[in-house]
Order: C-alpha cells, then structure tokens, then sequence
C-alpha cells in the first residue's frame, strides 16, 4: 500500500474550506506550496570519539503575514513530508488568532533518549548553526515541540547569539523564565483551552459555573485546563485519565490535591483515593457538558466515537479525532472547538514573549493572560460567525476564518516582481 503523505491530507483539508469560499484559483496555488524547505545533513561527535551523521529539516509554509513560527521536534520518524505538513498547519493556526506569523516547523530525525546531555547539547548547536541561514527574529523563529525543551531553546538562542556576536532573545521562544522567557508561557496552552471551554459552554446558552467536565489527558495541558476552569470558571471536573486509566468523582476532582499527587507518583494519576479507577474509554463516555481530549491524537476514533455523550469537545491535543469519528460526532450534533484554535494559546503567548525579547521588556502574568484572554475570546468569536455565516462546522469555519487572512495578506503584498 503507498505511504499516505501527512501533506497531502493537509492539503485535503485546506482544500474543502478553499472550495467553500471559493477561493481564486491563483492564490490556491500559491498556499498549497511551502516557501521554503531546508535539509540539513550534520556531523556530531558522539561521547564515545565517533562521528554520527544527522539529518534535519526547517520549512517555512507562507510568510505573508509575518515571519514563520512553529516548534523544532525531535523524533526518529521525522520526514520532510511530515515537518511541510506541521508548517503548513502553523500557518492557519497563527492566522486563527490574528498573530502576525506565518507557519513554519523543524525537526531532527534522531532518537534522543540514548543521547547524553553533552550529546543532545552538540546536535542542538550544530543543527541551529546549520538552519541559521533561514531563522531569525524577524525570518523565523523556532519553539520547542515533541522531545524538545525550554534548555534547548537556551542552546539555540546562544548559539544563534555567538554567531551574530551579541545577544538576540528573539530567534527562539519557550526559553527558560532567567534568559528571555515570557511569564504564563507553561499554562498558556491550559489556559488557552479553559477560555475556550468557557466560550463554548456560553455559547451553547449553559451557565458555565454549572458545567461538569471530563479531560483525557493529565499533563500539561490537561492539569492547567482542569486546574483553571475548576478556580476560574467554577466547573466541577468529574473525570481525568492518563496514560495509566482514568478516575471518576461526581463531586468534582479537587486538582491541585490531584497534581500534587502526579508529580509525587512518577507523573501518573494511578491509585489517587479520592475517585473510582475507570477506563480512557469509559472517560470518553462520561455523561460529562464537556469533553476535553488533551492527550494524543486520534484519541476519538470510529470505534469509541459514538459512545461520547458529551455536548462540547474542546481540542486540546492537536488531532485527537480520527476523520471518522468526526463524521459521527457530527451527526450527533455534538458543538467541537477545533484544535487549532482550542490550543492555540501557546503560540499566542509565544508571541508574546518574542515581542518582549525584541524590545527587552517584560510584562508581569497580569498583563499576559489578559492580553491572551482577549485573543482567544476575539478569534472564538470570529470562527463562530464565520460557523454562522457559512452555515458550516466549527473546524471548516476555522480554516475559512484563517485561509481568507492569509489570502488577504498574499493579495495585497501581490507577486513579486
Ligand atoms: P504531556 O506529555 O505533558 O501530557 C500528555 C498526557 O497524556 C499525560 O498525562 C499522559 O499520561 C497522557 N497520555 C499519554 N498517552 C495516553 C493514552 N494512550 N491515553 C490517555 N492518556 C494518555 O503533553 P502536553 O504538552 O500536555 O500535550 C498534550 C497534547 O496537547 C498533545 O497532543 C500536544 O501536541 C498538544 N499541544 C500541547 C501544547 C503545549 O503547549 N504543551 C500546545 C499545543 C498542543
């Protein structure tokens, strides 16, 4: 059987919202190729004396609106095909909410796990020097994705930063709080998803201090999620799961008694008192307002698809529901906020902290999650009309919102020459 392109899905999807507007002909042709796609083949010196070959990749989907922005991930199954079809979904997603980025991503095909430190360390500085040519903090700007992290981002900004002989904070985001990290960046995709809760409730005319939830998934965005919309919204969260199962409590989870219980048990919930143990199926199928999937993708498949009785999918994780299951959910009418508006609150403090490194200042948490809160609520309520006006669903009206402002931007710039 051929191997089925990610890209090519992609496009698939822009496809269906590029009919539906009737998108110019010439501009689709434009948006349904990358700008730009590097690879890279890199030595590094391994603990042992050997030198080890790796291959990387950096592509830049569109940048009409605004340099690329999108996650480095590293991961033995990295492709080129998968790393265009990630940037192109940047790009959609930094036009959801209005950020003035275009869609970028990169990623190393490596398995970092038997690397040590100094290994990791080598690879991540020789691999920037290698893309330097393409980022920038006005090209593209890099964050850290799948088996990256807030220390990496540090290598990347010094290395980028030893080369250009001064310091540039904003070449990369997601850098620890002590060199140019931005405050709130930790529970910005959490919180990003409890605003996005919350609109949906209000929007399906329900009183959102009354709503129960249950939340697939108990890292970092599933515990922020669940943390804020229990304090801040005055949602009872009735159900959690994670890798290890999941816990039911009609009363409401109290969730900083349960994250501290995570972090003391090996980042598990297994074995919490204070719940009955039940299945990630039985959490889907919980009799819960809203269902947040915050875990993996394709969570949400044909299989379990129509036991969920929720009536709001909030997307935390990004695809966590098979292009089956998303059929079915539809017949049941079942309102979903799409993933990459649902989680796009990462990104949107990302931003922030890029322009806080472009102008060496920084903001308190105030002014970060009010200026976040005001996105989110902005860009919900744009894919809502455009649900409306299109007469379509959450997603395509997503896509619709995001096609039509890249479009825009492609347009007016014209080409050149
Ligand atoms: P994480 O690693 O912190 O947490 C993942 C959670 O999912 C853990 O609790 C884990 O036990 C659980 N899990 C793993 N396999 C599972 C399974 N088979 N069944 C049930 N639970 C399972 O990851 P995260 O950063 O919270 O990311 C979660 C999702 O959100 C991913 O899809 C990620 O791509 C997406 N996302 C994250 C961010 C971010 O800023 N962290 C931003 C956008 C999207």
């Amino acid at each position: 059987m051929a191997e089925v392109s990610l890209y090519e899905n992609a496009l698939k999807q822009f496809g269906k919202a590029a009919d539906i507007m009737k998108l110019d002909p010439n501009l689709r042709e434009v948006l349904s190729y990358p700008k730009r796609e590097l690879t890279v083949n890199f030595p590094v010196r391994m603990d042992d004396g050997s030198i080890k070959v790796f291959t990387g990749h950096r592509v830049q989907h569109n940048v009409a609106r605004g340099p690329a922005k999108g996650g480095i991930r590293y991961h033995p199954n990295v492709t080129l095909d998968e790393v265009k079809a990630l940037a192109f979904w940047m790009t959609w997603k930094a036009a959801v909410v209005g950020i003035p980025y275009g869609g970028g991503k990169g990623g190393v095909k490596v398995d970092p796990s038997p690397l040590s430190i100094g290994e990791i360390e080598r690879l991540s500085r020789r691999f920037f020097s290698e893309i330097q040519m393409i980022v920038g903090e006005d090209k593209d700007i890099p964050a850290p994705d799948v088996n990256t992290n807030a220390q990496i981002m540090a290598w990347y900004m010094d290395t980028y930063s030893m080369n250009m002989g001064h310091s540039v904070l904003g070449v990369v985001t997601g850098k620890p709080l002590d060199v140019g990290g931005s405050a709130g960046r930790t529970e910005a995709t959490g919180r990003g998803v409890r605003i996005a809760a919350e609109e949906g409730l209000k929007f399906m005319g329900d009183n959102p201090a009354d709503a129960t939830v249950a939340v697939q998934g108990f890292g970092n965005v599933g515990s922020f999620a669940s943390k804020l919309l229990k304090d801040e919204v005055g949602c009872r969260i009735i159900g959690v799961s994670d890798v290890s199962g999941g816990l039911y409590n009609p009363d409401g989870f109290d969730i900083d008694d349960l994250i501290r219980y995570r972090d003391e048990n090996k980042a598990l919930i297994k074995g919490y008192p204070k719940g009955e143990a039940i299945t990630n199926d039985d959490l889907l199928a919980m009799d819960a307002d809203v269902l947040i999937p915050a875990a993996l993708e394709n969570a949400i498949d044909e299989n379990n698809a129509k036991d969920v009785r929720a009536r709001i999918i909030v997307e935390g994780a990004n695809g966590p529901m098979t292009p089956e299951a998303e059929d079915i959910i539809a017949e049941k009418d079942i309102f979903v906020v799409p993933d990459f508006l649902a989680n796009a609150g990462g990104v949107v403090v990302s931003y922030f902290e890029w322009v806080q490194g472009l102008q060496w200042y920084f903001w308190d948490l105030e002014d970060i999650r009010k200026a976040l809160h005001k996105i989110m609520k902005e860009s919900f309520s744009s894919v809502v009309n455009t649900a409306r006006k299109y007469d379509t669903d959450m997603r395509t009206a997503a896509y619709l919102v995001s096609i039509e402002r890249v479009a825009t931007a492609t347009r007016l710039r014209g080409i050149y020459p």
